[in-house]
């Protein structure tokens, strides 16, 4: 029979920290998912793989205000806790910390982490500061709930890669897991953004996937130059309708610099080997607007 108890919600990052090493001390192993709550089938997602690693899992629901941009959407970000713990309570999730701003940020606050190479393009030039905001919110919680593992989603690629760097260069001891997107039955990314979509642009909204899909197509199908790549994703995105496009981007997966080579088109050791056991060439990223709400998908590009 399944525990369907609440689980337990705590503020203040002391007692977060106090209720983790308590748990740690007992024995057991606890897995973070930090989130910013609206939470949908994508974090649960998380939640799950989350249990699978460890005996405890606490989730963060957390609007950090510093990884939004002036002009951003941080005051009409949703937030839906009552929801969101009832979802957390059928996946037995054992302590969800939920700090106010001002638990988070004292009025002295002042250090921040400089983030590491990897988020300069893209988000980076787009939200200037953005990355600045997740690092030091994200080493923050690492500090206040010191799991052994951290998951994250896929959907934000370069978070995920700028969080792997970070925790690299400062030899943080926390694993980084990151579990591939869930996207709705058409295609359409999960994201807390979503409910911002009327329906009538959901079609549009569709453009990211479909132009991510028709580039693994063309990669597929022997075309390896990046920049066409590119084009040939741009002019999805046109045709679908979006109202701009902040990047539609052709890139190395690593470190998320421009290709100068053409893609290649067969793995390094010839073999097919599912997509889990390869190294993908490249990454897909797009940022576009739609009906006012900016949205992001990825895809990673495997040879063979
Ligand atoms: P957010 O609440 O949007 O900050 O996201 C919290 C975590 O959930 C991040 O690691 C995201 O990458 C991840 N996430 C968001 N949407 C999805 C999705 N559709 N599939 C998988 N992970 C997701």
């Amino acid at each position: 029979m399944s525990d369907t108890s609440s689980p337990l919600v705590i503020g203040p990052p002391k007692d977060a920290t106090r209720w983790v090493k308590g748990r740690i001390a007992a024995g057991r192993s606890v897995a973070l998912v930090p989130t910013m709550g609206a939470l949908h089938e994508g974090h649960l997602a998380l939640v799950r793989r989350a249990r699978d690693q460890a005996d405890d899992v606490v989730v963060s629901i957390f609007v950090n205000p510093t990884q939004f941009g002036p002009s951003e959407d941080f005051q009409k970000y949703p937030r839906t806790f009552d929801d969101d713990l009832r979802g957390l309570r059928a996946e037995r999730v054992a302590m969800v910390f939920s700090p106010t701003a001002g638990q988070m940020y004292s009025g002295r606050f002042s250090t921040t982490v400089s983030p590491p190479a990897v988020a300069l393009p893209l988000e980076g030039e787009c939200r200037p500061g953005h990355f600045q905001g997740v690092c030091t919110v994200v080493m923050k919680l690492f500090q206040i709930v010191p799991a052994q593992v951290a998951v994250f989603g896929q959907k934000d690629y370069q978070q995920a890669r700028v969080i792997a760097d970070m925790v690299a260069d400062l030899n943080v001891d926390i694993a980084i897991d990151v579990l591939p997107t869930v996207r709705d039955h058409d295609g359409l990314a999960l994201s807390s953004r979503n409910r911002y979509l009327p329906s009538n642009v959901r079609d549009t909204a569709l453009g990211l996937s479909r132009a991510l899909d028709h580039a693994a197509e063309l990669y597929k199908t022997g075309q390896t130059d990046s920049s066409k790549l590119e084009e040939a994703m741009r002019s999805v995105l046109v045709r679908s309708g979006v109202d701009s496009i902040d990047y539609a981007a052709v890139v190395d997966p690593v470190s998320l610099t421009p290709l100068v080579e053409p893609l290649p088109l067969t793995a390094a050791n010839g073999l097919h080997a599912a997509d889990s056991d390869r190294s993908p060439v490249a990454v897909c990223l797009i940022a576009a607007s739609v009906a006012g709400t900016r949205l992001i998908d990825n895809r990673l590009l495997f040879p063979g």
